[in-house]
Parts: C-alpha cells; structure tokens; sequence
C-alpha cells in the first residue's frame, strides 16, 4: 500500500490510487471498484480511436490532445533532482547501492511489460519521431509508462485506444465477466490464476497461469545476481539475508520469506525494498502484483525523533478529547516507522504521482505473523513540499502568514498523521469487537482521514503543552496544515483524505478559524480559535467512532461536504501550481565512477 498524497495526488484521482490504504481488504475493495468503472476494451474501439486520432509528425495523439496540450500536461510534473549524503557510504556501501540500482532497472523494464504489451514497441516508434509532439509525448510516455494519463483516468494521449483493464497480466481481449465465469467452472484452476505473481494467458478455449519466474525469467536471473552482488558488499546481515531471499524468490516465485526477511531488517543504513508489491494496475481483479523498487538510506536522527514521538503514544491516547472509557488505553500494538531518504525508485512506483510513503508487505499471512512497516521517504516529501505546497500558500495564505508555512512543522504534521491512525477507538465501545471500520462502512475512509488529521494537529498541541515543542512551532503547524487542506481538496473531493479535508475546512470556516478575505481571496488563521476547532473537531470524529455511529457520520459529512464558493475560487487559481514532481535521481551521476 502507498501514500501519494500528502502532500499531492493526481488533478482527477483515479479513486484506486489516491488513497492510503490501510487494511488490505480495502486496498482490493477499491481496486476492484475502480474496474467496475473500466471499459472493457474490444479491438473494434481501438479501430474507431485510431481513424479519429491526429497525426503530428509521425506521431498519433489521441483525439483532442495537440502538441501543446500534451506539453501542458508534462509541465504539471515539476522537475527536481533527488539527492543524497553519499558520504555515509564506503566504498563497498557504494558498490552495494550501485548494484541495487542496476537491479532496479531491471525491474523498471519488466513493469512497462506489465503495464501494456504494447509499450516497448510503442516506445521505439516514439524514438525515431520527430517534432514538437514526438518531444512532448516521448516525456509523457516516459512519466505515465505508457500512452494513457494516469492524471485523467487513464484516457489515452496517444491514439491506441482505452487501456485494457488487465494491463499486461491477462490477455488484451478477455473481460472480468469472462475470466469469472471461466473460473467459476474450472475452480481447481482459481488459485494459480488468481495469484499475485503469475500472468494469464489464453489456453485453447479457456486459460492459464504461468508464473513471473517464467514469465519474466531471463531479466529476473540476471536481477537476482545483482541482488547476491549487494547482499555479498552489506555490512548489514540482515539486509544480506531479505536480498538473498529476494534473489531467490525471482526464481522460486514464492516471496513468503523474503517478505518475512524484509520485516527483520534493523541496525542498517542502506534499506532495500525491492520486488512485485502494489496490484493496482490490475483492474480487472485487483491481483497481480508490479514489480518496483525503493532504494533508500534510513535516517538515523529521523528515525529517532520519530521514536521519540512514538514514545508519547499511550500518553497522547491518554489526551484524548473523549471520555477515558473511549480510549484504548491498553492498545496491543502498533506497526514500526521508519525515515528514509529515497537514493532510487523505478518500476511501478516510478509511474504517474510519487509515492511519498509506503505501508508493505501486502502479503495477508506475512502481516498477520510479522506485522507490517510503514515506510515515510523524507527527501521526497519535501520536493514535494518546495513545489507545490510552499506556492500554494504563497498564493493563498494571508501575506502575514505566510512565513510560517514551513517544511518542518509540515512534515511532523505529516508524521502524526501517520501515527495518529494508531490513536482512538479501533472498535466500537460496549461492543462484541465490531471494528468501527466495519461500522461506519463506506463512510469509514474519509472519516478515519480527517480523524488522523486532526488528532495528529491535536497531539502536537498536547506535546507543545508539555513543552516538547515551543508555541512558536505549533503556530506554524496550524498554518501549515491549513495550506495542506487547499493541496488535499484540489485533486477532488470524491476519494477519502480529499473529502475528509473539506470537511475540515468547512469546520474551520464556520468555527471562524480560518478566515476569508474576499477581496484578496486569501485566508487567514485565527490561531486562538483554531485550537479549540482542532480539538472539538477530533471529538467529533472520535465520538463517531467511538459510538459506530453510522448514521451520524453521514450527517456529519452531508452538512460539511460541500464545497463552498470561497473555496471553489481559491481552488481555481491553483492551475499554475504543479500537480507532482517529476525526479531525475543522481545517483546515476555519481556511480559512473563507483
Ligand atoms: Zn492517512
């Protein structure tokens, strides 16, 4: 499961990929409601796109796309070098993370098979074109890993028609009606066919699995020697151990152990994730999982001081704004964080918006033995920070407030965050263990966001309270979430942390805590009054969770879900300001004389 947003997601979501995804029945949930609303592709829709499409040197643009248009679109991804202290490493570290990277490029090339079939052959037709759109599309192309705007649900910009919703994993032509119904008649055959590391391919008149390790074999041996390369160069022996289990899972197809060894990694600098993780190119079951890789360093001093912060957490549960009987004083357990800095990514993380956090494995039986880590890649959150939330309040925050939209109380908002959604009733009070997830339903999602919001908001006032953080901080945490609600709802409100942003910002205004300027349509923080609508807010969301009140929380939503104007306006002068980041790693730089 990934985090996009904060601070960013895409200008129209894709509801299957904008979200955090916590419980992994949700993360297939929502990937199969997105497929839901995927056109099966036939051949014949591929024939009419293709005859409606324009030609521009050489190169075929989707109907409505031209050269500049396709160049606005590339221009929403900000261009930012991503960096690294490469100094913490010696010279075998430096072997190891080249190896790894090397590694990663192997992976990045399988996943444009996974994305489509198409898209190498795609690719090279885009090579030899010329002119102004080949320039604009090859960039897109090399953004989007393929010919369709994962910014715009997936429309193709490129004349080839609707996206199959199998991506690579199932045959171009079959449907979900298809392969469910064949499933149902064959049912020895659903596990392979199911399974997160196999392909599908047609077989006479029904169909087959064939596993990743045969699929993609060649490029994964040679994945799997660069991996032993690094494991035999890191100090770390338990990095060693998670990258000789990875190399030979390339081979066995089976990742249980690796997964498992993933989760015993501690002590180290250099901090792998590497391997196929996310199923959400897959719309047809939501099943097959890309391939990608993380290669980063964690941060020692980060690290600590979020320990630090994970150290308060049975006293910020003991601050809660509920009564005690609500608390979940005696909480069993809470999944490990760590800090990293991103040094490489590629493959399917690589795609479309940037993955700023990580929650994996996916794998239900590793997570039910090991837990699972969530993983928070500082240095790209704040590229993400510089180019798009520090202009967004440079255009929408009072002049007076602006100074204290900061990267620092930002990023412990959005650490909090994280931690809060371990905070506050995980079941109904006086209940038989209902969950409240499975009692507020759908309603859960958005309300479980806006409650890690303002209960991280809350926390941080608790801790200023008790001197672990000055006044001066907290104030610029509550400006700087204030200007993280106009990046949250500007990418649509229909997916969960942009709804439960509205309904904080709708809040605050009818609370007077934040205020409009009409004539300047900026807005300023009322910083007495915000505290307390911080506060009372979280009650509100706790109470609900609390009560598993279902039909609360629709009124709850129902009377701040509206956009208002002042907002709908502030949103509109946004259009400027980049959708994501666009990075060019230079680790590659610096390993030419590694
Ligand atoms: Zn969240």
């Amino acid at each position: 499961m990934r985090t996009l947003s904060p601070p960013t997601a895409p200008r129209q979501a894709p509801v299957a990929r904008a979200t955090t995804r916590h419980p992994l029945a949700a993360s297939f949930a929502l990937a199969i409601v997105s497929s839901i609303g995927t056109t099966a592709c036939s051949p014949a829709d591929r024939a009419d796109e293709a005859e409606s499409a324009v030609e521009e040197g050489g190169v075929r643009l989707a109907e409505g796309i031209d050269a500049t248009g396709l160049r606005e679109r590339v221009a929403q991804f900000a261009p930012v070098e991503i960096g690294f202290d490469a100094s913490l490493l010696d010279e075998r570290g430096r072997r190891a993370v080249k190896a790894l990277v090397e590694a990663s490029d192997v992976l990045d090339d399988i996943f444009l098979d996974q994305v489509w079939s198409g898209n190498r052959a795609l690719r090279e037709e885009l090579a030899t074109a010329g002119g102004p759109a080949a320039e604009a599309a090859r960039d897109y192309f090399s953004i989007m890993y393929g010919p369709w705007d994962r910014l715009d649900h997936d429309r193709p910009y490129l004349a080839v028609g609707p996206k199959p919703p199998g991506a690579g994993y199932y045959p171009e032509d079959a449907t979900r009606e298809e392969l469910e119904s064949w499933l149902e008649a064959h049912p020895g055959h659903r596990k392979e066919l199911t399974s997160y590391f196999t392909v599908v391919r047609r077989a006479g008149d029904g169909f087959e699995a064939a596993p990743y390790s045969e699929t993609y074999g060649d490029r994964l041996e040679q994945a799997a020697r660069l991996l032993r390369e690094a494991a035999g160069l890191v100090d770390n022996r338990t990095v060693a151990r998670f990258l000789q289990a990875r190399a030979d899972a390339f081979a066995s197809n089976d990742y249980f152990d690796s997964d498992v060894a993933w989760m015993r990694i501690h002590d180290n600098l250099i901090d792998p994730t590497i391997g196929p993780y996310e199923v959400y190119e897959d719309n047809v079951f939501g099943y097959k999982a890309a391939f990608e890789s993380f290669i980063t360093l964690r941060d020692p001093a980060e690290s600590e001081r979020l320990e630090r912060l994970v150290a308060h957490m049975p006293e910020l549960e003991a601050a809660l704004p509920i009564p005690d009987e609500h608390k979940y004083l005696d909480r069993p357990f809470t999944s490990p964080i760590s800090v990293v800095t991103e040094v490489y990514a590629a493959g399917d993380t690589r795609s479309g918006v940037q993955t700023l956090a990580f929650n994996l494995p996916n794998d239900a039986r590793v997570r039910e033995q090991e837990g699972s880590k969530k993983v928070m890649l500082a240095n790209i959150i704040e590229a993400k920070f510089d180019k798009i939330l520090r202009p967004i309040a440079d255009l929408l925050i009072d002049p007076e407030q602006v100074g204290e939209v900061d990267f620092e109380p930002f990023y412990t908002s959005v650490l909090v965050h994280e931690l809060a959604h371990g905070l506050g009733p995980d079941y109904v009070t006086g209940s038989d263990g209902l969950t409240v997830n499975a009692a507020l339903k759908e309603r859960y999602s958005a309300i479980e966001e806006a409650k890690a919001d303002v209960v991280g908001v809350h926390s941080l006032a608790t801790l200023a309270a008790r001197g672990e953080y000055s006044e001066e901080f907290l104030r610029r945490v509550y400006v700087s979430h204030v200007a993280s609600l106009f990046r949250c709802v500007r990418f649509g409100v229909t997916e969960a942390h942009g709804e439960g942003c509205l309904i904080q910002f709708n809040w605050f205004l009818e609370h007077g805590a934040v205020v409009p300027d009409t004539t300047s349509g900026r807005f300023r923080v009322d910083l007495e009054r915000i505290r307390a609508a911080v506060s009372d807010l979280a009650h509100e969301f706790l109470m609900l969770q609390a009560t598993g009140d279902y039909q609360g929380t629709g009124e709850l939503m129902e009377r701040y879900g509206d956009m208002p104007a002042v907002l709908t306006d502030a949103i509109a002068r946004l259009d400027e300001v980049p959708v994501d980041i666009r990075p060019t790693y230079l680790v590659k730089e610096m390993m030419e004389s590694w």
